[in-house]
C-alpha cells in the first residue's frame, strides 16, 4: 500500500514507523497470500506419558516459510494475523490439516494419539468456531475426543460467558481442552471448576528451572497438585534434560513435551520418529 501511494508515503513510513513497523506491515500484508501460495506448514511435537514412556500426544505447531524472510516464527506472525483477523482462515486451514494429518497417522498405525492445536482468543469472537471443528473432523473422519484445543488463561477470563458457551458445545461433541502456558497469566484458579478442562500444560519457564530454583521447583509441584485435585491431567512443556524429567517423574507430572523426546517434526519425520522410538 505505502509503495501505491508513492516515494513521499514510503518514507513516511518508514520515518515514523521504524523498521519494527515496517516489518509487522510486511507481515500483515504477505502473511494474506501465505496460505495460496502454501507458505505455511505445520510441524507436530511429541508428549509422552511419563509413567510408560509411550507417546500420548503430539502438538501442532504452525511456521510460515517466507520466500525471502525465511522462517518467522509464530510468535511474531500469530499477534499480527490476530490484529487484522488473519488468524481466522489461517486457523481453519490449520485445523482441517491437522485433523487430516492424524487420521492418516492412525490409518498408517499411530494408535491413540491425540492432536493438541493451539487456539487463538479471536477464533471465540469471530468466525464459528464450533462449525469449523465439527466440519474438520466430518471431513477427516478424525473421532472428536483425538482432537484437543489449547487455550490461555487470558482466553477463558476475557469474555468468559462466550467462551464457556463455545466450549460447553465443542465439548458436546468430545473434544479435549488444555489450558497452555499454565501458570503465567491469572492465578486466581477459582475459574477451573467452571470450565470443561481436562489438561493444565504447565509453561515452559517453570519447567527449565525445576532442577536449579526452589521457587520454580515449588511452582511446577503445586500446579500437578492443582491439576490432580481437580481430576485433571499436568503436562511439562520445554523438558530439555533427563534430570528435570526425573523431578518430574518424581512429583507425579503425568506427560512431558520437549526437546529431550523431540523438537517439532516435520509429519514425515514423525512418523520416522515414531516407527523408531516404538
Ligand atoms: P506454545 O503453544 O506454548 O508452544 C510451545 C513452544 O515451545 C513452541 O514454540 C515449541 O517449539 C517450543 N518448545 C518445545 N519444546 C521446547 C524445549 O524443550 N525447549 C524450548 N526452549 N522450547 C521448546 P513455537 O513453535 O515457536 O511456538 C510459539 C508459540 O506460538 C506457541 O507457544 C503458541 O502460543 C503460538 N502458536 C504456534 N502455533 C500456533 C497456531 O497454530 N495457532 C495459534 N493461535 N498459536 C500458535
Ligand atoms: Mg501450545
Ligand atoms: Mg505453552
Ligand atoms: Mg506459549
Amino acid at each position: 500500500k505505502a509503495k501505491e501511494d508513492g516515494r513521499n508515503t514510503y518514507r513516511f513510513y518508514h520515518n515514523s514507523m521504524g523498521k519494527q513497523g515496517l516489518r509487522l506491515l510486511m507481515i500483515q500484508t504477505e502473511l494474506r497470500e501465505a496460505i495460496s501460495k502454501n507458505q505455511l506448514f505445520i510441524q507436530y511435537q511429541p508428549q509422552l506419558d511419563l509413567k510408560t514412556g509411550k507417546l500420548i500426544g503430539v502438538e501442532a505447531l504452525l511456521r510460515w516459510n517466507h520466500p525471502k524472510e525465511g522462517l518467522i516464527s509464530p510468535a511474531e506472525f500469530i499477534p499480527a494475523a490476530e490484529s487484522n483477523g488473519m488468524i481466522i482462515p489461517i486457523s481453519n486451514w490449520l485445523l482441517q490439516e491437522v485433523c487430516k494429518q492424524a487420521m492418516q497417522w492412525k490409518q498408517q498405525g499411530v494408535a491413540n494419539l491425540v492432536v493438541a492445536v493451539n487456539c487463538s482468543a479471536v477464533q471465540f469472537r469471530q468466525g464459528d468456531l464450533v462449525a469449523e471443528v465439527r466440519q474438520a473432523l466430518e471431513s477427516s473422519g478424525l473421532p472428536a475426543h483425538e482432537l484437543e484445543l489449547e487455550l490461555t488463561e487470558s482466553m477463558l477470563l476475557q469474555d468468559s460467558e462466550r467462551v464457556m458457551k463455545i466450549m460447553a458445545q465443542l465439548k458436546t461433541l468430545g473434544i479435549k481442552f488444555s489450558i497452555d502456558d499454565f501458570g503465567t497469566g491469572y492465578s486466581n484458579m477459582a475459574y477451573l471448576k467452571r470450565f470443561a478442562v481436562d489438561k493444565l500444560k504447565i509453561d515452559q519457564s517453570f519447567v527449565k528451572g525445576i532442577a536449579n530454583n526452589p521457587n520454580d521447583k515449588a511452582i511446577v509441584q503445586s500446579i500437578i497438585a492443582l491439576a490432580h485435585s481437580f481430576n485433571l491431567k499436568a503436562i511439562a512443556e520445554g523438558v530439555e534434560d533427563c534430570a528435570s524429567a526425573s523431578i518430574l517423574s518424581a512429583n507425579q507430572c503425568d506427560e512431558a513435551q520437549g526437546y529431550l523426546y523431540s523438537k517439532p517434526l516435520y509429519a514425515t519425520e514423525f512418523l520416522q520418529w515414531f516407527n523408531g522410538y516404538n
